[in-house]
């Protein structure tokens, strides 16, 4: 019968080991797998190193780690459980695997960098379980969440799925700005809000189901109209924006502000049976002028209030707003910067067009002047940087 020594002496017999002095020079070119028990990893660990207990090695690395040519470092404590992890990671394929030797203790002893890794609580690790799965996401990308920030402009159709699902997925900010109440006529659609919120701020009952979902998430409330005087002071400090305002004006308020900022929008329109979806990316892309460079006559653009909206449809549309805002909180995949995506509900069907930054752009083009923010008229023009305002005829 073999010892714990003897399986030790086998395991080191088939692997490579590295000195922390050798190893410190890859901590660019490696991945350092980090496979000692939860709680010592929060004490701390090397920068950049996935955690995965020992124990939950075999059934979970390949999620974790599944480039099996990548070169890995393997490190526990001291380099016994590590020797048994790249041992392992061997039979499984892996081809560069190295175990390093006396572990994060020595590596600690010799001064090479380290730091204390924010971790999830055991309630969060439960919440988030499935994004945790996801190698995407990961601890990492779930903690990137919980520090983000986003505004949504609008707590109705639009807003109100958004919001649900950027509470549900631990974006730890959402600030929300409205200043209607709540009116039965909203329930057709409004999801936010119920029957007994009816005549409540529609930002106080956001605030109330949001909170309910998820402890985590902080909700700032702002209970005003978005105007010039204004919008610089709300908008500074978030990440982005979920756009679900329903006016021009409004719009390219909005877009100049956040061209200022450098703030990405997400926006997201709505009108009886259809829906559009574009991400607006300062500079990187497009912008709400580039692709609507003045409001369409105003006989032309009735609201929703005027000539109404289907059901359901702002579902649709504000999820997929929630859906872009997290992929462009976490860099994942190809966001709709560029592209308007266009539902028609009564076809079923998405088109997806390119939209392109126009050269000639008075707000993001390379000719355009200083953004001015001012209140807007119908034609909702750039305001210029000096002189008077355009006459109104
Ligand atoms: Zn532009």
């Amino acid at each position: 019968m073999a010892s714990p020594r003897d399986l030790l002496s086998a395991a080191k017999a088939e692997i490579q080991e590295i000195e922390p002095e050798a190893a410190v020079t890859r901590l660019n070119s490696a991945v350092f797998l980090d496979v000692r028990e939860p709680e010592e990893y929060e004490q701390g660990a090397i920068p950049g190193a996935i955690p995965l207990p020992r124990g939950n090695l075999e059934f979970q690395v390949e999620g974790r780690l599944p480039d099996k040519d990548a070169p890995v470092i393997v490190y526990c404590a001291g380099g016994v459980r590590s020797a048994f992890a790249a041992q392992t990671m061997g039979l499984l394929g892996y081809r560069d695997v190295t175990s390093m030797l006396g572990g994060f203790n020595r590596w600690k002893d010799q001064g090479h960098p380290w730091t204390t890794p924010q971790t999830l609580t055991p309630d969060q690790r439960n919440r988030y379980q499935r994004h945790l799965l996801l190698p995407e996401v990961g601890e990492a990308g779930q903690q990137k969440l919980l520090d983000s920030k986003v505004l949504l402009l609008g707590a109705g159709g639009l807003g109100s799925p958004a919001a649900l699902y950027l509470a549900a997925a631990g974006v730890g900010t959402l600030g929300i700005i409205d200043m209607d109440v709540v009116d039965a006529s909203n329930l057709q659609r409004q999801i936010l809000h119920n029957m007994d919120r009816i005549g409540e701020r529609k930002v106080d009952s956001a605030k109330k189901t949001l909170t309910a979902i998820n402890p985590d998430v902080t909700v700032a409330t702002y209970d005003v109209r978005l105007g010039a005087d204004n919008i610089l002071d709300i908008i500074d400090g978030y990440d982005l924006i979920v756009d679900g305002t329903d006016n021009f004006p409004t719009r390219y308020l909005v877009n100049d502000a956040s061209l200022l900022k450098r703030i990405p929008v997400v926006h997201g329109s709505i009108f009886r049976f259809e829906g559009q979806i574009t991400v607006f990316d300062p500079y990187n892309g497009p912008c709400y002028r580039c692709l609507i460079p003045e409001p369409p006559p105003a006989e032309l653009a009735p609201s929703c209030a005027e000539a109404g909206v289907f059901g359901v449809l702002p579902g649709i549309v504000g999820s997929i707003q929630a859906l872009e805002a997290i992929k462009m909180l976490l860099g994942l995949g190809d966001p709709l910067v560029g592209r308007l995506l266009a539902f028609d509900a009564l076809e079923e069907t998405f088109r997806s067009f390119n939209v392109r930054r126009d050269p000639q752009c008075p707000a993001c083009g390379p000719d355009a002047g200083e953004i001015v923010i001012a209140e807007y008229d119908e034609l909702c023009m750039p305001h210029p940087k000096e002189g008077p305002p355009p006459a109104r005829t």
